[in-house]
């Protein structure tokens, strides 16, 4: 491997990088419009072409042994290490990621890529009994296939790399389409390590594009399985096709998270963990807290302290200023965040702090007086927004935390331990944390949803076995044995 200047790395890669044969399309900068790159985009003939050549490469990969597979992986997390200042420049300027989120995705990164390379050295089958006298049973993983994967632009390298990197480690082959907004961070800086790490050729493909790139891959017929990251409406959609054509679907979607703060709480931790949990990456996290559910008794100083927050946190360029948010990703957006700030406010929710925006910067926004018929409570807002609700009793907030059919992720604060887990076992979540914010999420962990924020998958941890491979029943006999017919 030719040693790369860390600052030139990614961009030597771009020059040559075609994704599609479609027309070249401008990857811009949110917080300013500077004009990053242009990206050829695929169209779905590229897509067959990219599955196809996927397809060719499995089996051999599949085949190849485990300690070669473990050698890529270690290899790509030595080289998210090793390109990190370029990565978290590219992640600043195409994510819009202030410098706290931007760590996040570079640890977060390479923590999978190790974490991946521990997988294909563990055991994947078990010797089971057999009711046949001399048969011997056993029963293995085996691996998919090609796995389509889609994800969103909000952290579009961890949400890339958290199913590529299991699921090559796996024996699989991946066809990757990251969102048309972030094609260089979900992308090619994937395709880039990978390649620079050794990866066979054909096994890791990139297509870029929107809705007709994504679902031409969900429909092709050499993906064998769909893995979705992204908005429960569109995951609907893949859902529906990908279940036409009997293919595993794996759907990671939105949440409506439940920031749940009883009377004993410490309100100056509470209000910090739940500024964070709304307005960090402008609150366009699927994590984001988007319901501060307050109890009745502590609601006032508990809002007090959070306007504070909200007032003092700086806005601006995170690429080249020291802010604590960034601009909203583009106007579309903007005006969603905007249109539900303003309906709840119509609709009786009191305006507490921001409501403001000066182009793509939206100012924190705390709202008060939230009933749980306006949007700021239904909806997923995706946005920089604290919509606060009160409670009086226990069963009130257990209630109001479950009256939302998404269930991603929940927090408590409470100074009682077994009040916090007593809530906790009955909140419909697919993660709960008690005295720790809603954004929480590690390699190793099974991370996932309940209700409409997925279909019971999980990525981490010892799920990714259960995501990436299928089960296989072998036997084998010496002795054929003897049939009535
Ligand atoms: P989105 O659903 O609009 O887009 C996600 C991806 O799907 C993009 O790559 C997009 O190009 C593609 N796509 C769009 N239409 C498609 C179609 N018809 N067929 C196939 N692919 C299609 O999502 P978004 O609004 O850009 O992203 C934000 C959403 O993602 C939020 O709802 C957020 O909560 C969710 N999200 C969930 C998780 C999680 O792990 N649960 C993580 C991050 C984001």
């Amino acid at each position: 491997m030719a040693a790369i200047a860390p600052t030139t790395w990614l961009s030597s890669f771009l020059e040559d990088w075609r994704p599609g044969t479609g027309a070249p399309v401008a990857d811009t900068e949110p917080a300013t419009g500077i004009h990053l790159a242009s990206i050829p985009q695929s169209t779905p003939d590229d897509v067959a072409r990219a599955a196809a050549a996927a397809a060719a490469a499995q089996p051999a990969w599949a085949e190849t042994n485990y300690q070669e597979r473990a050698r890529v992986l270690r290899r790509v997390a030595d080289l998210f290490d090793a390109h990190r200042a370029e990565f978290g420049d590219w992640t600043m300027r195409e994510t819009a990621a202030v410098r706290s989120k931007m760590k996040h995705e570079q640890n977060f990164a390479y923590f999978e890529a190790l974490n991946a390379s521990t997988m294909p050295s563990q055991a994947y089958g078990s010797l089971m009994p057999s009711a046949e006298r001399g048969r011997l049973s056993m029963v293995r993983r085996v691996p998919i296939g090609v796995v389509g994967a889609i994800t969103p632009w909000n952290s579009p390298t961890v949400l890339g790399m958290r199913v590529v990197a299991p699921a090559l480690a796996l024996g699989n082959a991946v066809v990757l389409k990251p969102d048309p907004q972030t094609p260089v961070t979900g992308g090619a800086i994937i395709a880039a390590l990978f390649a620079e790490a050794g990866l066979p050729e054909g096994l890791l493909q990139i297509v870029v594009g929107g809705a007709d790139v994504g679902e031409a891959l969900v429909t092709d017929p050499n993906v064998a399985m769909v893995s979705f990251t992204g908005s429960t409406a569109t995951g609907r959609r893949v859902a529906q096709l990908a279940g036409g054509l009997l293919k595993k679907v794996s759907l990671e979607l939105g949440g409506n998270n439940p920031f749940v703060v009883l009377d004993d709480a410490d309100l100056d931790a509470a209000a910090s963990a739940g500024a964070f949990s709304s307005f960090q990456h402008q609150g366009q996290i699927c994590m984001t807290a988007g319901r501060h559910l307050i109890h009745r008794k502590v609601a006032d100083a508990y809002l007090e302290k959070l306007v504070a927050k909200a007032r003092r946190l700086k806005l601006g360029d995170p690429y080249r200023e020291d802010v604590q948010l960034g601009p909203i990703v583009n106007e579309r957006q903007l005006a969603r965040v905007d249109g539900i700030v303003q309906r709840s406010i119509a609709g009786g929710a009191t305006l507490a702090e921001g409501g403001t925006h000066d182009g793509l910067y939206y100012r924190p926004t705390v709202l008060a007086d939230v009933t749980a018929d306006l949007p700021a409570f239904t909806d997923e807002i995706f946005g920089p927004v604290a919509p606060v609700t009160t409670f009086e009793t226990d069963d009130e907030a257990i209630a109001l935390a479950n009256a939302s059919d998404y269930g991603l992720v929940a927090a408590i604060y409470t100074r009682s331990i077994s009040r916090g887990l007593a809530i906790a076992n009955r909140i419909r979540s697919g993660m709960i944390h008690v005295n720790d914010g809603t954004l929480n999420d590690e390699a190793v962990i099974p991370f996932g949803g309940m209700g409409i924020s997925g279909n019971g998958s999980r990525f981490g941890g010892s799920a990714n076995f259960d995501e990436f491979t299928e089960w296989q029943w072998v036997t084998l006999r010496d002795e054929p044995p003897s049939f009535p017919f």
